[in-house]
């Protein structure tokens, strides 16, 4: 990048994965995790309440439970995402059920697109993530420099 508009964030190489499951989705999501535990246990595991206490009791895998998603899960996993705390999303996401927190479901697929942070949103995505090299390397993306945006917004506005 030739611009400070931009800065450079640097994925780890011991990955803070979100894992989340609608209800319909949950026992596809225990699964996959089951599939894909060798790689898991390598990485740093949380997720809504439900989602987290059902693969951990599962699979046997440590993961911190938030919240459960209707009671304000999503949105916390949302604030870790800006704090860089999370640096990727596996969310299997139903697309056949109204959810009550559907404003949060949205609000937490646009604050991934705004700190470009990899998100799955079905099994064939997260199968394609999960086996990507990258997941064993650190990787250096470009986010939005917040406090030039501040200074300019505030400069100008
Ligand atoms: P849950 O939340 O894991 O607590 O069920 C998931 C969601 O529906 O967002």
């Amino acid at each position: 990048m030739i611009n400070d508009d931009f800065v450079p964030m640097t994925l780890p190489r011991q990955k803070s994965i979100a894992l989340i499951a609608h209800d319909n989705k949950k026992q596809e999501l225990i699964a996959w995790c089951e599939e894909h535990k060798h790689i898991l246990e390598r990485h740093f595991l949380c997720g809504t309440g439900t989602t987290a206490k059902m693969i951990s009791d599962k699979t046997g895998l440590p993961i911190r439970g938030f919240n459960s998603g209707p009671l304000g899960g999503d949105q916390q996993i949302g604030a870790r995402i800006t704090d860089g705390k999370i640096d990727m999303v596996i969310f299997f996401s139903d697309p056949l059920s109204a959810q009550p927190h559907d404003p949060d479901v949205k609000a937490l697929l646009r604050i991934v697109q705004v700190y470009d942070i990899p998100m799955a949103n079905n099994r064939a995505t997260a199968d394609f993530l999960i086996s990507s090299p990258l997941m064993e390397k650190e990787y250096t993306h470009y986010i939005i420099n917040f406090s030039k945006n501040i200074s300019e917004r505030a400069r100008t506005l």
